[in-house]
C-alpha cells in the first residue's frame, strides 16, 4: 500500500502538468493542423479495440498500441499522438479494474506515457535537420522514424524502472520478460505503423480500420501464447510442489512445507489455514500476510460465524469471489477493509473435509480459472500428502511401542538417543548431565512357572504403569525387552538418579501386586510381593559417550544388584 503522501502527490503532480501541457499543444500544434475529425474517430476507435485486449506480463499491461500511436503521430502530430494514448491508458486502466484504492495509478499513468509521447516527439523534430533526403518511405525519413520508435521503447521502459523502484519500491530488473518483448515488438511496431499511414493515404479511415484485423488478431494470438505458458508454469508449481510434499512423511513437514512453497509460487498476498475441530469449531491455525507470518490466537471460533468457510464446508466444494463486495458482509475478522479477490478451498482427507484454505488477493478478477483449477489439484495433494503422514506416523508410533506394556520399545530408545545425542552436540552446554536406569525384575521367571505366563504378563503391565507414573516427569521410560526396562533421565546427575533408583526400589519392594494363578482352574486372585534390581550408568560422569550408557547400565544391574543379592541399586564400577 502506498502512503497517502505520495498518492496525493502523483494527483498534485498530474494536476500541474496535464493541464498546462494540453493546453499548450492544443493551441500551438494541433488547432494548424488539417485533418478531418472523421479520420481521428477511425483511429479513437482502432486504439479502443487495442487497449481492450491488453496483455499482462508479470503485472505489466503490454498492448500493440505503439504502431496505432506511430500512425496517428505521423498522420496528426503530437497532439493527436498523445489523445490516443492517453485513452489507451485510460481504458487499459478501466479494463484492468483497478480499485477505489488504487486511483493514483490513473495519473501515474497518464504521466507517463505523457512523457513517452514527449521524448519521442522531440528526438523526431530535432533530427529532422539532419535526415538526407534518401532513405524514404512515403515522406518520412527512415532512420528518423526509427529513432521515434526507439526512443519510445526505451523511454518507457525507463520511466517504469524508476517508477517502480523509487515510487512503488520494488526492485525489479530493467531487463525483465516485458523489456524484451517491448523490444522485439519495435519490429512490428515500425512496418505495422507504416502501413496504416500508407492504407490511410489510400483508402482513408476504411484503410485504418482494414488494420484493425489484423492487430486485433496479434493481440489475441500473444495473449493465448501467454495464457497457455501460465498455464505451463503453473504446471511446472504443481509438479514441483507435489515433489516436496511427497518428500516429507511427517504431518508437520507436509504442512510446513504447503505453506511456505503457495504463496512463494503464486505471489499469494493473504493466505488463512482453518482447521476444522469438532465438525463445527474452527481454529485459524495458519494466517500468512505479505511475505510475514502472522500470530494467530489458540482460541476456537464458531463454524457459523464465518459464512464462507461454513458454505463451503457444506457444499464441499471451493467458492470464490471477484471482489470485496460479494463477500464483505461474511464476516473474516482477520480481513477488514481489505482484499478484493478470495477464494476459500475444502482440504479434504480421506474424502472428509478436515481445513478450509482461503486466499485473498488485494486486486480484483485475479482467479480465473486455470488458477482456481490449479489451486484444486495441489490440494488434493496436499489432502493425500496429509493421510500418508498420518499413516505413516501411525505405522512408525506402532513399530516403536511395546503393546503389552504401552511402553516404546528399544527401538524408540535407540531413537530417543540419537536425536539425544544430536541435541547434545548442537548444544552450547556441553556439561549437561544424563542418566540411565536399566530395571530389572527379580526372579521373574517363578512368577511365570508358578502362576502362567499370563500371570507373567500382568505383572508386566503393572509394574509398567507404576513406573509410568513414577518417572512421569523426571524422564522417559522404555520397555528394552523381557522383563528389563530402560529409564532414561535427563540432567540428573551420578548422585540424585541413584536416589531416584533407590526411592523406586523401595517402592516396588512395599507394593503389592495383584494378578491371578493361571495355573489352577477359576483363576484365583494373588497377591505379589516383588523386587527389582536397579543399574545406573551416567553421563559424562562414567562414559563421554552416550551410546555406551546402556552398556554400563547393565553391567551395573548385574555387578553392582544382581551379583549382591538382588533387591539392590548398583552403580557402574571399572
Ligand atoms: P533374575 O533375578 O536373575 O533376573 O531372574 P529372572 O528369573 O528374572 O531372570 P531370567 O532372565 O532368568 O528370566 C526372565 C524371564 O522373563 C524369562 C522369560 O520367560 C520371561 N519373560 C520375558 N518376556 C516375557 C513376557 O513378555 N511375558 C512373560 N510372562 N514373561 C516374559
Ligand atoms: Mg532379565
Ligand atoms: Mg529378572
Amino acid at each position: 500500500m502506498l502512503s497517502r503522501k505520495k498518492q496525493l502527490a502523483v494527483w498534485l503532480i498530474w494536476l500541474a502538468i496535464w493541464p498546462t501541457v494540453m493546453i499548450l499543444l492544443f493551441n500551438y500544434e494541433f488547432v494548424n493542423a488539417s485533418f478531418r475529425l472523421s479520420d481521428l474517430l477511425v483511429f479513437i476507435i482502432l486504439t479502443s479495440m487495442v487497449a481492450y485486449l491488453p496483455i499482462t506480463i508479470n503485472k505489466t499491461p503490454i498492448f500493440l498500441i505503439n504502431s496505432v500511436s506511430l500512425a496517428t503521430f505521423l498522420i496528426f502530430g503530437l497532439f493527436g499522438e498523445i489523445i490516443i494514448t492517453q485513452l489507451a491508458v485510460m481504458s487499459v486502466i478501466v479494463r484492468l479494474k483497478i480499485t477505489r484504492t488504487e486511483h493514483y495509478r490513473i495519473p501515474l499513468n497518464l504521466l507517463l506515457f505523457l512523457g513517452v509521447s514527449i521524448v519521442s516527439a522531440f528526438v523526431y523534430y530535432s533530427l529532422a535537420p539532419f535526415t538526407s533526403k534518401q532513405f524514404v518511405i512515403l515522406d518520412q525519413n527512415i532512420l528518423q522514424l526509427f529513432a521515434y520508435v526507439f526512443t519510445s521503447f526505451v523511454a518507457n521502459q525507463v520511466m517504469l524502472y524508476y517508477v517502480k523502484r523509487y515510487y512503488y519500491k520494488i526492485k525489479a530488473p530493467l531487463l525483465n520478460e516485458g523489456f524484451y518483448f517491448s523490444l522485439l515488438s519495435i519490429s512490428y511496431t515500425l512496418p505495422t505503423g507504416i502501413l496504416i499511414v500508407y492504407l490511410h493515404q489510400i483508402f482513408g479511415p476504411a484503410g485504418v480500420l482494414m488494420m484493425s484485423v489484423q492487430i486485433v488478431a496479434i493481440s489475441i494470438a500473444i495473449k493465448l501464447y501467454y495464457k497457455s505458458k501460465k498455464t505451463t508454469e503453473n504446471l511446472q508449481n504443481v509438479n514441483q510442489i507435489a515433489q516436496k510434499l511427497t518428500g516429507h512423511l511427517s504431518r508437520e513437514g507436509v504442512v510446513d512445507t504447503y505453506l511456505n512453497m503457495l504463496p512463494e509460487r503464486f505471489a499469494i498476498e493473504t493466505m488463512m489455514l482453518y482447521d476444522i475441530v469438532d465438525q463445527d469449531k474452527l481454529q485459524l491455525i495458519h494466517f500468512y500476510k505479505n511475505g510475514k507470518i502472522m500470530q494467530t490466537s489458540q482460541e476456537l471460533i464458531e463454524m457459523k460465524e464465518l459464512t464462507i468457510v461454513e458454505r463451503v464446508f457444506k457444499r464441499e466444494k471451493l467458492l470464490y469471489y471477484d471482489k470485496a463486495k460479494q463477500w464483505k458482509h461474511y464476516l473474516l475478522p482477520e480481513l477488514q477493509n481489505q482484499g478484493e479477490s478470495l477464494v476459500a478451498m475444502p482440504i479434504k482427507r480421506n474424502q472428509q473435509i478436515t481445513a478450509i484454505l482461503i486466499i485473498v488477493d488485494n486486486k480484483r478478477y485475479t482467479f480465473d480459472e486455470s488458477l482456481l483449477s490449479t489451486f484444486t489439484v495441489l490440494n488434493s495433494y496436499f489432502g493425500i500428502a496429509l493421510e500418508n503422514s498420518k499413516y505413516y506416523e501411525n505405522m512408525r508410533a506402532d513399530s516403536q511401542t511395546d503393546h503389552l506394556t504401552n511402553l516404546p520399545n528399544l527401538r524408540s530408545f535407540e531413537n530417543f538417543i540419537r536425536d539425544y545425542q544430536e541435541k547434545l552436540e548442537t548444544s552450547i552446554n556441553l556439561t549437561l548431565n544424563c542418566s540411565l536406569l536399566m530395571i530389572d525384575i527379580d526372579h521373574f521367571k517363578y512368577v511365570n512357572d508358578q502362576y502362567g505366563h499370563e500371570s507373567g504378563n500382568e505383572v508386566l503391565i503393572q509394574i509398567a504403569d507404576l513406573m509410568h507414573l513414577f518417572f512421569d516427569d523426571m524422564g522417559e521410560v522404555f520397555r528394552y525387552g523381557g522383563e528389563e526396562f530402560l529409564v532414561f533421565l535427563p540432567n540428573y546427575s551420578h548422585e540424585s538418579s541413584v536416589n531416584v533408583a533407590e526411592s523406586f526400589r523401595k517402592l516396588v519392594e512395599q507394593n503389592e501386586f495383584t494378578s491371578h494363578n493361571y495355573m489352577v482352574e477359576n483363576h484365583p486372585t494373588i497377591s505379589l510381593d516383588l523386587t527389582v534390581s536397579i543399574g545406573v550408568a551416567s553421563y559424562p560422569k562414567e562414559t563421554e559417550d552416550i551410546n555406551a550408557l546402556i552398556r554400563l547400565a547393565d553391567r551395573a544391574m548385574y555387578l553392582g544388584a544382581k551379583r549382591s543379592g538382588r533387591n539392590k541399586v548398583g552403580v557402574y564400577q571399572q
